[in-house]
């Protein structure tokens, strides 16, 4: 197949881990007989410097244009006194804003091999592989009325039965290639809004026979996650809630650097590790790439349907894993490596 991937580097360790997932999409496409055409724009910090704005419109159009979006990491703090509307992180915000996006998408996968990285008991976390859907365009971020005073600062929580239909739909269609078994969270002994949550996931869930649906109150599903986080399979909620449980289920994993994520549902598929831009280590040649190379993974998958690929480029991740090479965030007696030399390893063991 063809297809056009915009690649944006951006800031920190951005371009170095987007360098080396751009280099396993090229590997992929050359072995399975695939035409990709890249196309690098600049965003963030970057941008700043090369024409004066975070997300320039050329930008965004060309991530338009384009089959799906492989993203770096954004941020420099060279840029930090900026007002907060032009700040590097404003760049990213836009982007999904532009993009469309309404689901975030979290997984949290332990590999075997990395059961000691945790700073979890092994006997907690093995087995760990959780996702967390997490609505992205509603709720309490984005609800309407807001304001500030010297007194009072307001927000406000509200969904619409058309916002909790189409999240709920990824999350059932995820966990029909999964474990089939979706948890939503919410507050419902205290919230109107997530009584409405609760019921309209009940709705979507009738059209999944065959997925098992559990609700579970936010603060029961923060202890769970860290307790008995093999008891999850997609976790939906909303977008306060999603926020703060996905942080929480990175630590399961054994680094930052390991987590992939997408953002789907708008115009175009955003793929991008879940880390920063990590300014303390830029340069030096030590970031992890695993989690931009799994992110484009799930570019494969999502956004052009290369299922095959997509778990080819996994597996190889799980084999130079098992070898027992690492970046040196991965502390359990890795053979460390620097991150063009991980990533090396990984597409000699694609194929
Ligand atoms: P942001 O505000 O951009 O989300 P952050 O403050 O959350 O950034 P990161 O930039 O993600 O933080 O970095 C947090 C810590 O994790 C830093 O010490 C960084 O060096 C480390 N880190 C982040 N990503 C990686 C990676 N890919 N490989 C190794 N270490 C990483
Ligand atoms: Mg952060």
């Amino acid at each position: 197949m063809r297809a056009r991937i915009a690649v944006l580097p951006g800031d920190g360790i951005g371009p170095e881990v987007a360098r080396e997932a751009r280099a396993c999409l090229e590997q992929v496409a050359s072995l399975a007989g695939h035409a990709f055409q890249f196309l690098e724009l600049p965003i963030g910090s970057a941008a700043i410097d090369a024409c004066g704005t975070p997300l320039p419109d050329a930008t965004l159009e060309g991530c338009l244009a384009s089959d799906a979006v492989f993203l770096g990491a954004v941020g420099d703090p060279k840029h930090d006194a900026l007002p907060a509307h032009q700040k590097p992180e404003k760049g990213l915000l836009a982007l999904r804003k532009g993009l469309g996006a309404f689901a975030n998408i979290r997984p949290a996968f332990l590999h075997p091999a990395l059961v000691n990285a945790s700073p979890l008991r092994p006997e907690v976390v093995r087995g760990t592989d959780l996702v967390i859907v997490r609505e992205l365009a509603g709720g309490l971020y984005f609800g309407e009325p807001r304001s500030l005073t010297e007194d009072t600062g307001t927000n406000t929580l509200a969904y619409s039965r058309f916002e909790v239909e189409r999240i709920a739909r990824v999350a059932f269609e995820l966990a029909m290639g999964r474990r089939r078994k979706v948890t939503s969270v919410d507050k419902a002994n205290v919230l109107e809004s997530s009584l409405l949550w609760r019921s309209v996931v009940k709705e979507v869930a009738q059209g999944y026979p065959e997925v098992a649906l559990e609700h579970q109150y936010v603060d029961s599903c923060a202890m769970a996650i860290v307790t008995r986080p093999t008891s999850f399979d997609v976790v939906v909620t909303d977008n306060l809630f999603g926020d703060i449980l996905s942080d929480e289920a990175s630590v399961l994993t054994g680094s930052l650097g390991m987590l992939p994520s997408a953002s789907l549902g708008g115009k175009v598929g955003l793929y991008e590790p879940v880390h920063g831009s990590a300014p303390d280590i830029k340069g030096r040649g030590v970031a992890n790439p695993l989690g931009a190379i799994l992110s484009a993974a799930m570019l494969l998958r999502h956004s052009l349907g290369l299922e095959a690929e997509a778990a080819a480029l996994e597996a190889a991740v799980g084999r130079t894993l098992d070898a027992g090479y690492g970046t040196p965030d991965l502390k359990c007696g890795r053979n460390h490596v620097s991150t063009r030399g991980l990533a090396d390893l990984v597409r000699v063991n694609v194929g």
